[in-house]
């Protein structure tokens, strides 16, 4: 077995692409992306020329055990939580996209949506009957950051709030 983390769906693994830079710094890649044989298992790879120095990038993902039906965008995942991104890294991603909303209605509806999606991530790490996203769910430098920055926001009754605001603007 392998510990490559699993991508849920394509919306998920462009997400963290965008989180993980080039080493120039840039984000731009168009990526191709296919089902590959890697020692015996089978990933997921996306692969791509940084459009700004031209470097080739690959990244490989395990794939996730059900396969998870987008239903509507974005669809990052199904009930588990994220392996890509920690709890810190959706609430910022939500935090990123619910403050730059656009003025068009299409485009802003679709920041909300994400931002909305973002939020239910984080939720997802919450495990039944607790009422907080636990230390273990924060591993990368930026997550435990946003976290440390403001541990109340990762109550399960303050997520709720804000995941129905941005939902309810998304809807308007
Ligand atoms: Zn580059």
């Amino acid at each position: 077995m392998t510990d490559r983390p699993i991508a849920r769906t394509r919306d998920e693994a462009l997400v963290y692409l965008d989180l993980n830079p080039c080493a120039c710094g840039s984000m731009d890649t168009e990526w191709d992306s296919g089902v590959v044989s890697v020692e015996g298992a089978l990933a997921k790879c996306y692969s791509g020329a940084c459009e700004d120095c031209g470097a080739a990038r690959e990244y490989l993902f395990s794939l996730p055990t059900r396969e998870v039906m987008p239903a509507g965008w974005p669809t990052f995942g199904g009930a588990e939580p994220s392996e890509l991104l920690d709890a810190g890294e959706w609430m910022w991603l939500a935090d990123l996209t619910a403050g730059n909303v656009p003025d068009d209605p299409e485009n802003a509806r679709r920041a909300l949506s994400m931002a909305r999606a973002a939020v239910e991530e984080v939720l997802k790490f919450i495990p039944e009957g607790q009422d907080d996203v636990p230390a273990a769910a924060f591993w990368s430098a930026r997550g435990r950051e946003v976290h440390a920055a403001e541990p109340p926001r990762f109550r399960r009754d303050r997520l709720t709030v804000v995941r129905d605001t941005y939902r309810d603007l998304a809807g308007r």
